[in-house]
């Protein structure tokens, strides 16, 4: 690291190594940070027991190399992953992180209890010495097209923070969710720019020909809702990915204009491959500025030329954001560490990183549980049952089919687009 304006990892408040003393809380680290800005990653469960070591690995260079200020690790979607996300959480402590642990209100009934498992977890945490947690709601179960409560359990994340604040009092830091383009179900398709207001025009996003935005009405909701999620007792918003910095900067004038003061976070979504940057951004709906996709269109089949750019891109937004003021810049690392390295080296916060870089362990960076479909997934579609064998860079996913239940369709394989196939948590 060379000398610069990001604050070490001896400023974190942690005694390195030792599990023993509780985490501090990660407001708390932020205010004595006294506006010296930092960074802080997030990993994701990986599938196999190899992808965790690996991930141990990663984790423990990203840290020596970083000196991240907190490191989160994801909550599987439908709670897929709460064992191994709670172990690595535990881990990250042992071996010196602040932890933020993610923990989602989806799945969590245990013992006929719709509430045991996030009163099971959160015991869990505070036994081990975490004191942050990133309070979510949660995506639908697999199948599901609407998130349903179960009965007598959290119908959003307002509830746990509820019930965080009053079984843990000020204990744990809370963190929520904000999505400055309106969350993907606030989220409606429009018939044409010329319906839209001035502010609705700047969040809208355009996939497929098609307009999406979160209208003023919408969006105020949402902002209300925001601000009661801090007012139970949240401490700190940390943002849904964007790629236009500008929506970022209208959304923390907002926050502040509807009386939320906490620190907001931007979440920086790497772009490492295109695959991914497609469906990540299809999936919550985000603005993609018509330069970046002309870019990654022209980029597509030239993985190495995609990485590259998402490190000049990158570099480009953490600069505006620097620029602006943020507190810190949270790196959604999808366990990777090429492009935060290269970005970190362009902002002159680290010095050739990027070289030392090593990813050779990539392919084991499945995840548990993710929201679409990768390599390794079993995978439902109209023909039958199978297993995702390939994504390819336009999108196509292959399937290499296990069970017809059309006759005519015994081929070996299916060829499928986003959209014709959901995935299976077997
Ligand atoms: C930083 C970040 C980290 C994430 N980490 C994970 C993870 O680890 N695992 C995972 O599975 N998912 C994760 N997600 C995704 C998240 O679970 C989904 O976006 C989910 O659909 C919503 O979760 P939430 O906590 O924002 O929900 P909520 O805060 O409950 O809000 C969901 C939507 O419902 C509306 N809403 C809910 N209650 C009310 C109410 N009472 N009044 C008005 N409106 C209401 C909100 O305005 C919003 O539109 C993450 C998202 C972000 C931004």
């Amino acid at each position: 690291m060379t000398e610069g304006s990001i604050s070490n990892g001896n400023s974190n408040g942690h005694d390195n190594g030792s599990a023993s003393q509780a985490d501090p809380r990660i407001v708390d680290l932020i205010k004595s940070a006294n506006g010296e800005m930092f960074t802080s990653l997030e990993y994701f469960p990986p599938r196999t027991e190899a992808g965790v070591e690996n991930l141990y690995n990663r984790m423990d260079r990203m840290k020596e190399n970083l000196s991240p200020l907190f490191t989160d690790v994801t909550w599987g979607a439908g709670g897929s992953t709460a064992d191994l996300s709670m172990r690595l959480s535990l881990r990250a402590r042992e071996t010196g992180h602040v932890a933020n642990l993610h923990l989602t209100c989806t799945n969590m009934e245990k013992d006929g209890d719709p509430i045991k498992g996030v009163h099971d977890a959160l015991r869990a945490a505070h036994d081990g010495g975490i004191r942050n947690i990133v309070a979510l709601r949660g995506d639908p179960p697999h199948g599901q097209d609407e998130w349903k409560a179960s009965e007598g359990g959290f119908t959003c994340a307002l509830d746990l923070v509820k019930y965080i604040t009053k079984h843990y009092g000020k204990s744990f830091g809370i963190a929520v969710a904000g999505y400055p383009e309106g969350h993907p179900n606030a989220i409606s398709e429009v018939e044409s720019l010329n319906d839209l207001s001035e502010s609705e025009k700047k969040r809208c996003s355009n996939f497929d020909g098609k307009l999406y935005v979160c209208k003023d009405e919408d969006y105020k909701k949402e902002m209300d809702y925001l601000k009661e999620k801090i007012d139970a007792g949240s401490d700190l918003i940390m943002t849904q990915m964007f790629f236009d910095v500008e929506i970022f900067i209208q959304f923390v004038k907002d926050c502040r204009a509807f009386g939320i003061t906490c620190p907001i976070i931007p979440g920086l979504m790497c772009i490492n491959a295109y695959p991914g940057f497609k469906k990540m951004a299809q999936f919550c709906k985000t603005r993609v500025p018509k330069a970046l996709e002309e870019t990654m269109e022209s980029l597509k089949d030239d993985a190495a030329a995609v990485k590259s750019f998402g490190v000049e891109y990158g570099a480009e937004v953490c600069q505006a954001l620097i620029d602006f003021g943020v507190d810190g810049l949270h790196f959604y690392t999808l366990n990777l560490e090429k492009v935060v390295y290269g970005i970190t080296d362009k902002l002159g916060i680290t010095n050739g990183l990027i070289e030392k870089s090593n990813e050779n362990d990539a392919s084991s960076m499945v995840a548990v549980g993710s929201a679409w479909a990768r390599v390794g997934d079993i995978v439902k579609c109209t023909y039958g049952t199978g297993m995702v064998t390939e994504i390819r860079t336009d999108g196509v996913t292959v399937v290499e089919m296990t069970k017809w239940v059309l006759a005519y369709g015994q081929k070996p394989r299916a060829y499928l687009q986003s959209g014709q196939f959901k995935k299976l948590f077997v």
